[in-house]
């Protein structure tokens, strides 16, 4: 499959059409951004770590009933992946109390959520992605409302798996971001990444962290952290 036109740039990732219409191709970048493009940087083989970390995840969601754009892996950083219209929200899940949660309503980070919560995001850089609730994606026509229950359920759904997963290799997921998009059919489906660059991960036991918030916080052993979440994740040794 070959890259025709770039069609997209985004921070991590570039996208582009291939010679068959519903499909493009994602490459990962080694790019790392934060606090809304105000810091960057580069994180060395982080594209390879994330597509991998990708496609293994999808591929553990798909065997559970969960529908992602995946198609295949074409080398070790760019993948082929149905086209999708992409909505524009950001799904947090959060287990821990962490982050801009942590600092919202003020809990300690680490602290154990009596329930997950999830949060929505609108996806506007102009805007700073602003937090928002049911009643404003509807005000605002982001998604119909039997697509949100939808959208709630599986968020759940994959918080679950990935949480039992994770939690089988000695990793909390403290919470991750998801997005998803429409099909040319209507279908609503995983999309975009499951990386340490979307998600905090920390050792069950150390609360080391294991994700980008080593970047975010200038906490040093960048790459070693993402190499380390890929041989958790699969159990096999970078390079
Ligand atoms: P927080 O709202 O605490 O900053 O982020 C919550 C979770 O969602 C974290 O795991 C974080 O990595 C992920 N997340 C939220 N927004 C973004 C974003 O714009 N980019 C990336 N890479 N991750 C995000």
């Amino acid at each position: 499959m070959e890259k025709k036109e770039m069609l997209y740039e985004g921070k991590a990732k570039q996208l582009f059409a291939t010679e068959v219409t519903d499909q493009l191709i994602v490459h990962f970048k080694d790019d790392a951004t934060a606090f809304n493009g105000q810091k960057k940087g580069q994180i060395k083989e982080k594209g390879k770590i994330n597509n991998k970390i990708t496609n293994f995840f999808f591929k553990l969601l798909e065997a559970e009933g969960i529908k992602t754009h995946l198609i295949r892996e074409l080398n070790q950083t760019d993948s082929l992946v149905k086209k999708v219209k992409i909505i524009p929200l950001e799904v947090v899940m959060r287990n821990l109390a962490a982050g801009s949660l942590a600092k919202r309503i003020g809990f300690t980070e680490g602290k154990l959520l009596r329930q997950p919560v999830i949060e929505f995001y609108y996806k506007d850089d102009q805007l700073g992605d602003p937090l928002i609730n049911i009643s404003h994606i509807e005000l605002l026509k982001l998604a119909e409302h039997q697509e949100l229950e939808k959208l709630i359920a599986l968020s759940h759904k994959i918080n679950y798996i990935l949480s039992k997963f994770l939690k089988a290799r000695k990793i909390d997921l403290v919470d991750f971001k998801l997005e998803f998009g429409k099909t040319a059919s209507g279908e609503i489906i995983l999309a975009d990444e499951i990386t340490p660059d979307t998600c905090r991960f920390w050792d069950s036991q150390t609360k080391e962290k294991l994700d980008k918030d080593r970047f975010r916080r200038d906490l040093g052993n960048v790459e070693a952290a993402y190499q380390e979440m890929y041989q958790r994740i699969t159990g096999q040794k970078w390079q």
